[in-house]
């Protein structure tokens, strides 16, 4: 009839043909990236996921630091280099994860326990709690997190080197800031912003074995102006940037 028309109709037991079947591909996205603004939004809630009955309770108005100083433990992170920026998104930088992996199980990482103490401080308000007691499972813990601390094993930093070009004797080590002679006689320093631009560790490679970087592009001059330029040592080993000149190469 005209109202089955386009409906598919089966028998019991009838065999049906496939026609088409194929794999969906999907791909599982991981969580964004933390802004300013999300970060500070979840140290302000972190405490809704706590288990504990009473600590979350205690947590409730808490999360993580106050409101008056979640910004500055931000900025704490970006002046130790745990975490930089890429546009909006905070990005953890090699020695934040490094960081991370270090402590994430150590009571110091423990954000159910700053939910305990207020739930003890609590008690100690309302006389069910002897402030001594408190005092004398702070010191235990402190004494557990600083064993704990200073139990970690880092491995020394990969440490880059470069002979020298200076004094020809020393090792230049490339840090994150500088690159420095170890020669204390020498002292050739570089810092590794130059404006707008950080040198990574193939410049740093091409200037200390022939004087001058390749061609960097996109310097921000202080108009603002974009231009290319090289990074080169003069005479005396201060950096000073090489523009290209033209008509190398052309010989007449
Ligand atoms: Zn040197």
């Amino acid at each position: 009839t005209e109202a089955n028309k386009g409906t598919a109709r089966f028998a019991e037991g009838e065999q049906i043909p496939v026609t088409g079947y194929g794999t969906a591909q999907r791909k599982t996205m991981p969580k964004p990236l933390y802004t300013e603004a999300t970060l500070l939004a979840a140290m302000e809630t972190c405490g809704r996921n706590i288990t504990d009955e009473k600590a979350k309770e205690a947590m409730k108005e808490l999360g993580i630091g106050t409101p008056a100083t979640r910004a500055a433990i931000i900025t704490t992170l970006f002046k130790r280099d745990y975490i930089e920026r890429s546009g909006k998104a905070l990005v953890p930088t090699e020695k934040g994860l490094y960081i991370y992996e270090a402590v994430k199980d150590m009571q110091v990482a423990n954000v159910e326990l700053t939910g305990s103490w207020e739930k003890t401080l609590l008690q100690i308000e309302q006389h069910t709690l002897e402030t001594r007691s408190f005092m004398h499972s702070i010191e235990s813990f402190t004494s557990q997190v600083t064993r704990e601390v200073l139990g970690l094993k880092f491995p020394a930093p990969k440490q880059h080197s470069l002979p020298c070009p200076k004094c020809g004797t020393g090792k230049v080590m490339i840090r994150p800031k500088v690159a420095k002679c170890d020669n204390l006689d020498c002292g050739l320093l570089v810092f590794r912003k130059v404006l707008n631009k950080e040198l990574n560790e193939q410049h740093l490679e091409q200037l200390f074995s022939s004087g001058a970087t390749k061609l960097i592009k996109g310097f921000k001059g202080k108009k603002g102006n974009s231009f290319d330029a090289a990074v080169a040592f003069d005479d005396e080993f201060n950096v000073t940037l090489a523009f290209p000149d033209k008509k190398r190469g052309k010989k007449r």
